[in-house]
This record gives structure tokens, C-alpha cells and sequence, in this order.
């Protein structure tokens, strides 16, 4: 029989394993985990589980029913696409096909890798290092206003601590949202009684707090930094396997990575967007649900038809985040000269606004407007012309032209 080996537990890697059964894959699959935990997600993890209403976020996948092979505590060191092996601390595997599934870690702050009292967010562990920390009530410095940043210091806020987070930017959310768009969002922080301060440059931080570019001492209990993540690939090194500068995994349209029957997807991987005409490297939870079923049914497909000419991945990206109260979700990818359209007032409680490009939906970004997302999505997908007169009017729904 053939083996399809995955690497990586997380949400990218279970779903590949779940879809591959669920598109009638026979053989075997074996699933590999770094870390000691049954599979989780991790959105819960900067709200529902750091304030201690969730126990965790186990997802709810039967493995053994599945006939998936999970092995958790295992960490890949290497890759021989020439010899089909991976290699581990225990020893070698071979595979027949080989999914990369290894997702992203987070930045550390130069300098304050492994200092005591100052924290990253992206792991069961990492939350429930925090849980406490949150429980204590201690003053709280964040760095970064980024989504981690902000949904960090939203559950900090909720469990009664003092929060100030310190952004390089002028702005929060400055590598994601335009000034225009972001600017409103400034205010969230301090309606929500958090402090931020934008335009400091963090020189370090240890236990006592942070210290700042121009001299200035913060003084916090606890330093949480959210500054970025970036695709866990190092593994790969003198592997072959072709990597972008970003150092994702540089898979094609079909989700294929440089080596043979070697496959690549979610948080780890980029692939060209003929949609969006670029490269894409999606660091969110939707695409480490649908990225997988191309991968299934391309590995399906190619192993089981003679003249398979393979399934494309061209998704409309999509996420959301809770912060300071607000549900937000963006759907699409937009760029500098796309041109903007607001569809109600950002000073309050809900509005979006689109982005057009020659008059077609491209991206949209909606603020306690769950609708305005459900529509212009479709729209997107179709590649629709917008009728801009009424998406200026939040009142009514969001229409093609
Ligand atoms: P990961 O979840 O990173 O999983 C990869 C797994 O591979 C990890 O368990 C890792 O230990 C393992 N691994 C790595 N290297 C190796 C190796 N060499 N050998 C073996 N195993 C290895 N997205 C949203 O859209 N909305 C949200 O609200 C949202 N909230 C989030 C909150 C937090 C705190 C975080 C961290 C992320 C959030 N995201 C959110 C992003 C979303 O969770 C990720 O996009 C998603 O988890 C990506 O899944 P993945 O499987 O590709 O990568």
C-alpha cells in the first residue's frame, strides 16, 4: 500500500489527513506532531481559552476511527525527497507522498528570546502559561498592535488587568489595513480602557517591563509580544524543497512544493493567486481548512487517475477576529492602488468598507456587519462589478452593478 505522511498537527495538517479519507483514500496516512498535545485549534486560545472559559480547543476528529496514524511528541529534522524519507530524533520515514503542514511560529523580540515574564502567543502551552498571568491582575505591557496584539489585550482587559501595548507604527494594524481604515480602530483600544502607544520603537523587554528606543522605562508584570509569525520551514534546509523569500514554502497553483509528490499548505506554504494576480501566504484559520481539501483531492487524484490534471487553489482569503468588544472579519486580499469605498460611519459600532479594483469587489473588511461579509464574499468569488452608489449606503445590501 502507499503511505501519505503529514507533517505537522495542526489545524492544516488534521484536515488533510480528515479529507484524504473523506476523498476515498485507502492507504495509509501517518500524521506527525511536534508538540505533546492532541490536536487543537488556536484561535480559542488568544480569547476563550486565556480567560479561562474554555478548558482547551481538542478538535473533535476520531483518529483511530479514521484509521490515522497519529504521532504527537515527534519532531522532523530533515527531508530526503531523493530517497522519499523524512527524518526524526528517533529515526527515518519513508513515504510514498509527503504533505508539509509544519504552520508558522512566532517572532520573538530580538534580544528577550527566553527571558522569564515576557511571552509569545501561539500554543496551547503559551496560553495556558498566560492564563495565570492574566488571573493575577498584573499591569501588562504588549507589544504589538497587530490581531494577536489587539485580541491579547482584549482578554486582558476582560480579566481585569491593566494593558498597555506599544506599537512600532503610527497606527494599529499598520501591515494589514491602510491608514484610513486602521485609523478608527485606534480608538477601540482606549474605549476598552486600554493604553497604546504608537510610533515607539521596544528596545527590550524582561521581567521588569519594557524599555523603549528614546530611553523611556515601562514598567509592567508581564510582557506578552506579538510582532508576526513566520513560516516554520527551517527543517526544510538543504532539502531542496524550494522556499520564497518570505521563507513560506513555495507551492504552485495546485499546492505542489518543488519535490516530487511533495505537498505544501496552510500557515507554512504561499502559492500564486491568479485571482489576485501574486503570490499569496495566508496566516489564517480558513485557509488551513480549505487549502487541505485541494491537497487531498490532488494526491487522490494523481495517485488514482492516469492523466490527472490536478485541482487549482485560488480561495478568496477570509478571516475574522474578536477584538475590544467588535467582531471583525476581512474576506479578499486588496492592495495600495485598489481603490476605497465606506459604507457607514467608523466612528461607530459597525461599518465596512470595500475595495475596488476597476470597479469590481476585491476585498472587503466588515466590522459587526456579519452580512456585508456573507454578501460581498459571493461577490468576490463571482468577480462582480459593484454598484457603488448603493455600497455607499449601509441600508441597504450589498448588490453587483
Ligand atoms: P499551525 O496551527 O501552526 O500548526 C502547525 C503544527 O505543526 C504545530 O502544531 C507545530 O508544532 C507542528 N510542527 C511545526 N514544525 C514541526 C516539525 N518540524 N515536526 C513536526 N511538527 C511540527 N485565524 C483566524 O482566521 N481567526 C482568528 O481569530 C485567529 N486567531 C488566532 C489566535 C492565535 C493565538 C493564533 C496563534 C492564531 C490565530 N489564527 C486565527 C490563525 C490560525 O490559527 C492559523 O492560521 C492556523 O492555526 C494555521 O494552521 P496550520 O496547521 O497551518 O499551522
Amino acid at each position: 500500500g502507499q503511505r501519505v505522511v503529514i507533517v505537522g498537527a495542526g489545524m492544516a495538517g488534521v484536515q488533510t489527513a480528515v479529507a484524504l479519507r473523506e476523498q476515498g483514500w485507502t492507504g495509509e496516512i501517518v500524521l506527525l506532531g511536534a508538540e505533546p498535545h492532541q490536536p487543537y485549534d488556536r484561535p480559542p486560545l488568544s480569547k476563550a481559552v486565556l480567560l479561562g472559559k474554555a478548558e482547551g480547543s481538542t478538535l473533535d476528529v476520531d483518529f483511530a476511527g479514521l484509521g490515522i496514524g497519529l504521532r504527537l511528541g515527534v519532531e522532523v529534522t530533515g527531508l530526503r525527497p531523493d530517497k522519499r524519507l523524512v527524518e526524526t530524533a528517533t529515526g527515518q520515514l519513508p513515504y510514498d507522498v509527503l504533505v508539509i503542514a509544519t504552520g508558522a511560529e512566532p517572532i520573538p523580540l530580538p534580544g528577550s528570546e527566553g527571558e522569564p515574564g515576557v511571552h509569545l502567543l501561539r500554543t496551547l502551552d503559551d496560553a495556558e502559561r498566560l492564563r495565570p498571568v492574566l488571573a493575577r491582575q498584573r499591569e501588562i505591557a504588549v507589544v504589538g498592535a497587530g490581531w494577536i496584539g489587539a485580541e491579547f489585550a482584549t482578554a486582558a482587559r476582560e480579566a481585569g488587568c491593566a494593558v498597555t501595548v506599544v506599537e512600532a507604527a503610527d497606527r494599529p494594524l499598520a501591515g494589514a489595513l491602510p491608514a484610513e481604515v486602521a485609523a478608527p480602530m485606534a480608538a477601540w483600544y482606549e474605549d476598552y480602557g486600554a493604553r497604546l502607544v504608537t510610533g515607539a520603537r521596544v528596545a527590550s523587554a524582561d521581567e521588569s517591563g519594557l524599555l523603549l528606543g528614546d530611553g523611556t522605562r515601562l514598567r509592567a508584570g508581564a510582557v506578552v509580544v506579538g510582532i508576526g509569525a513566520r513560516p516554520a520551514t527551517g527543517w526544510l534546509a538543504g532539502s531542496g524543497v524550494e522556499l520564497a523569500e518570505d521563507r513560506s514554502v513555495a507551492a504552485d497553483d495546485r499546492l505542489r512544493t518543488s519535490a516530487p509528490d511533495v505537498y505544501a499548505v496552510g500557515d507554512c506554504a504561499s502559492f500564486p493567486s491568479a485571482r489576485y494576480g501574486t503570490r499569496l501566504l495566508v496566516h489564517h484559520w480558513d485557509n488551513a481548512l480549505q487549502g487541505p481539501r485541494t491537497v487531498a483531492a490532488n494526491v487522490v487524484g494523481s495517485r488514482t487517475a492516469a492523466h490527472f490534471p490536478g485541482v487549482v487553489y485560488d480561495p478568496v482569503p477570509y478571516f475574522w477576529s474578536e477584538q475590544f468588544g467588535r467582531f471583525v472579519q476581512y474576506a479578499g486580499h486588496h492592495s495600495e492602488a485598489d481603490e476605497l469605498v465606506w459604507r457607514g460611519d467608523p466612528a461607530g459600532a459597525a461599518w465596512s468598507v470595500c475595495w475596488l479594483r476597476e470597479g469590481a469587489l476585491v476585498a472587503l473588511l466588515a466590522v459587526g456587519r456579519p452580512r456585508d461579509l456573507a454578501q460581498g464574499r459571493k461577490l468576490i468569488e463571482r468577480g462582480a462589478r459593484l454598484d457603488r452608489t448603493r455600497a455607499e449606503d449601509p441600508s441597504v445590501p450589498l448588490k453587483s452593478a
